[in-house]
């Protein structure tokens, strides 16, 4: 997935490891490319036409496939994506809260929990778009950092 405004690459401290960072839950791990996308990963061409994407995704040679090429070293935030399409997090950036499934809370934040069954709950939209973009100005409004996986 392109997480590309959450993932930084601090610095490289080897051939293929980079000390690099989450901007999500602040998250220090060492990415190390996968070698056998080595060469893949060097191929710089679409990175500098979508400076927006992660510095570790690249799209495969052949076919429209786009591969992380450091899967198995991945931040957390990765790793748990699949099942999510919004984090919430704290005004210290701790992760409090995610929505996965349709629109279902997982929480152990009562605060939160009540929150969101006030305020975003019962909320309708005339589209999917909306409801996750009004969803998350009103978690904001609240005081939340709110994180919409596209
Ligand atoms: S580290 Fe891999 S999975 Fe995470 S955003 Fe970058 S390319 Fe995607």
């Amino acid at each position: 997935m392109n997480f590309g405004r959450y993932v930084v690459q601090e610095r490289q401290i080897g051939e293929g490891r980079f000390f690099s960072r989450s901007r999500i839950d602040g998250e220090v791990f060492v990415a190390t490319v996968e070698g056998a996308y080595a060469s893949l990963y060097r191929e710089q061409k679409d990175l500098a036409r979508h400076p927006e994407w992660c510095p570790f995704l690249r799209r495969e040679r052949e076919g429209a496939a786009y591969v992380c090429t450091i899967y198995s070293s991945r931040p957390k935030f990765c790793r748990l994506f699949k099942c999510a399409r919004m984090d919430i997090l704290d005004a210290s950036g701790n992760r409090v809260g995610r929505v996965v499934g349709r629109r279902d809370l997982v929480t152990s934040d009562a605060t939160l929990r009540s929150c969101w069954d006030a305020q975003v709950r019962a909320l309708e939209a005339d589209d999917e778009e909306s409801w996750w973009k009004e969803a998350g100005r009103r978690l904001e409004r609240a005081g939340y950092k709110v994180v919409i996986y596209e």
